[in-house]
């Protein structure tokens, strides 16, 4: 089949590219290059089977011939990127999801949504269900992210009941792996550099506030088991094993061998304390279950950053 991914230059993107082209489909990319880099997808260049376009999704999805699903993955994802640029993901979400949407609509093809945990915001509710509706602070700064793909799963929604689109939305949590970017400013990335450059590992706050890692292998099997379905979602994809980022912090300090000290830093407004997913729902719709530790997962980011992006390290 033919698939197009909005973001294909990004972190899940790429990595999504990668296992559609590993199975026989067809992929056509389309990214800004905003916060993805084309380095992402420099080994798939000449694949007789893979498309690249330079394009904004917020201005329209020019997308020729057959299609048969189409993933929306553009957006800005980390905080600091959402942060950094609030009007352009507001975009990303509403009108770069309308193009995407409408694209499968026209052509008959499937569309799933890669939604987020932020949705749930700083969630009364823990662990997370799908059924939970959340707790969003709508005007604070993380809002242009939390909000924007609030309105992506709404449109969606609409647009399966108002067209009859075949639709699917997942919400994904914290994931990691290699090709993150360097300067995302995620805390996994964050921690792993810092640890290989000696430098202080930055912990926001206590270090109590919990996140729950989902290594991007696991991920990506559950975007690819989504896209083959017809389940409509929304549904959680993550590792429900939860850590304090205290604990994440010991952990990469562990497996790089590092000496870097701790330094504690202000939390940012709007951190959400605690995050976890119930998975149940992915389990029961696609047999979805993740299969990778933390440990594991950071041993493989590790072992990239390490031979892969040792020129970012320095
Ligand atoms: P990423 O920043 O690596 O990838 C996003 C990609 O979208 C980038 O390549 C960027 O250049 C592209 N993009 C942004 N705005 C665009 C626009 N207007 N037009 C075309 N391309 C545009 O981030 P990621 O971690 O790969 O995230 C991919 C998707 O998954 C995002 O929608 C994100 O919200 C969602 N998600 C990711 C996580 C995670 O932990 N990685 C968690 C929840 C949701
Ligand atoms: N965090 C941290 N140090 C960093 C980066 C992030 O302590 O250098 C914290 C952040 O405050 C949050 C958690 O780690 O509580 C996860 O942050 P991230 O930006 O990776 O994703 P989020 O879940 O907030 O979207």
């Amino acid at each position: 089949m033919r698939v197009v991914i909005t973001g294909g230059a990004g972190f899940l993107g790429s990595h999504l590219a990668d296992a559609l082209l590993h199975r026989g489909d067809s992929v056509h990319c389309v990214d800004n290059l905003t916060t993805g880099r084309l380095a992402n997808l420099d080994h798939l260049m000449g694949h007789p089977r893979f498309r690249f376009t330079e394009h904004d999704v917020t201005l329209g999805l020019p997308v020729a011939g057959p299609v048969e699903a189409v993933a929306h993955l553009a957006s800005p994802a980390s905080p600091p990127d959402y942060l950094l640029r609030p009007l352009e993901t507001l975009a990303a979400g509403s009108r770069g999801t309308e193009h995407a949407i409408e694209l499968a609509r026209r052509r008959g093809a499937r569309f799933v949504l890669a939604s987020t945990s932020e949705i749930y915001g700083s969630p009364e509710l823990h662990p997370q269900p799908e059924e939970y509706w959340g707790h969003v602070n709508p005007i604070g700064p993380r809002s242009v992210y939390d909000e924007g793909k609030r309105f992506a799963e709404a449109m969606t929604a609409a647009y399966a009941r108002s067209y009859g689109v075949d639709c699917g939305i997942v919400r994904i949590f914290n994931t990691y792996g290699p090709r993150m970017s360097a300067g995302d400013g995620r805390v996994v990335t964050n921690f792993i550099t810092q640890a290989l450059r000696g430098e202080p590992l930055t912990v926001y706050g206590d270090g109590s506030q919990t996140r729950s890692f989902c290594y991007v292998d696991d991920l990506v099997r559950g975007l690819t088991a989504m896209i083959d379905s017809a389940e409509p979602g929304p549904l959680n994809l993550g590792n429900p094993a939860e850590f304090s980022i205290a604990e994440l912090a010991g952990i990469i300090l562990r497996i790089t061998g590092s000496a870097s000290p701790v330094r504690y830093l202000p939390l940012p407004q709007d951190d959400p304390p605690r995050r976890r997913p119930m998975v149940k729902r992915a389990a029961e719709a696609l047999g979805w279950h993740p299969g990778i530790g933390l440990e594991e997962g950071v041993r493989r980011t590790v072992a990239w950053f390490h031979t892969v992006e040792r020129g970012a390290l320095l």
